[in-house]
């Protein structure tokens, strides 16, 4: 996949989150004991059950949750030390409730990508770069419906070409396959992960974090079970822990990638 230039960021960002917790009251923590690395460039899926802690945790890294405990470091720096509009200009988001109501075109929606770098882009990059967004995610024929009138799985590709333009160090993305179809899911995560930037998403679909993230971080009740490459995190058995589901992992014939497929108990009734 070839990117844009325009769509280039400067400097993909390093992360390292050290005992981090997390709790709306500090007697209810929800997140905590959370401690990993992303290296510049790399991709890392978060997976685990509903309520596990997912969103919090992300939420603590786009350094909208401060945390009751830990640290979380961009290149070093601690987050929270630093200015919010350095934070803001070198981490993009795409988050699950997309704020309602704009009144807005799909164009000026992804324009909005570009309001922490207000005054520095001229406008024929900026033209250029809300056109190749557009054509990277299957959007130019929308280009000037309003974001209303759009659906969810339509809504969802214009909320990543808006956290595109903004060329972020750093790019974190809450379930951002959840209304899409199968076509569309399996688009973005290829984007994702050619992306020359480092990519935290959140995932239900274990296949697809296997498939395309270089890590996969699982959490479970708010703590963190593991994080590595899939093929060491992601097994039957821990599969059975976290889920309490039973899995058969075997290779697709197509595509030699390891084909998950899920089950509530074996019914297998074998033939001795
Ligand atoms: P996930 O994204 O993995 O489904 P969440 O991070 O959304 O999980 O939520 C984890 C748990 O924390 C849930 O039980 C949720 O209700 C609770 N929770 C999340 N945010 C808050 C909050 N601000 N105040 C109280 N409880 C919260
Ligand atoms: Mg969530």
């Amino acid at each position: 996949m070839e990117l844009s230039p325009y769509l280039h960021g400067a400097s993909p960002a390093a992360l390292l989150v050290e005992d981090l917790a997390w709790g709306p009251s500090r007697r209810a923590p929800i997140v905590r004991d959370i401690g990993f690395s992303v290296s510049a460039g790399e991709m890392l899926a978060i997976v685990g059950p509903n309520g596990a802690g997912k969103s919090s945790l992300l939420r603590c890294l786009y350094r909208f949750h401060r945390p009751l405990a830990g640290r979380i470091s961009l290149d070093g720096a601690d987050i929270w030390r630093m200015p919010l509009r350095n934070v803001a200009r070198r981490v993009a988001t795409v988050l699950q409730e997309p704020a309602g109501d704009f009144g807005l075109t799909v164009a000026e929606v992804v324009e909005l990508g570009l309001a922490p770098h207000a005054g520095k882009a001229d406008r024929r990059e900026t033209r250029l770069a809300i056109g190749a967004a557009l054509d990277l995610l299957n959007l130019a024929d929308l280009a000037h419906r309003s974001f209303t009138s759009l659906s969810g799985g339509e809504k969802q590709r214009v909320l990543i070409a808006k956290a595109l333009v903004q060329k972020p160090d750093l790019l974190i993305l809450d379930e951002p396959t959840n209304h899409l179809d199968i076509r569309h899911q399996l688009e973005v995560l290829a984007l994702l992960s050619a992306l020359p930037t480092t990519v935290i998403v959140s995932l239900h679909d274990l296949a697809l974090a296997s498939a395309h993230a270089d890590r996969v971080l699982v959490l479970r009740d708010g703590r963190q079970v593991d994080c590595g490459p899939a093929a060491g995190v992601l097994t039957p058995d821990a599969i059975r822990e976290t889920f309490s589901v039973e899995t058969v992992i075997d290779r697709n014939p197509a595509t030699g990638r390891p084909r998950f497929s899920f089950h509530l108990e074996t019914h297998v009734q074998g033939s001795i």
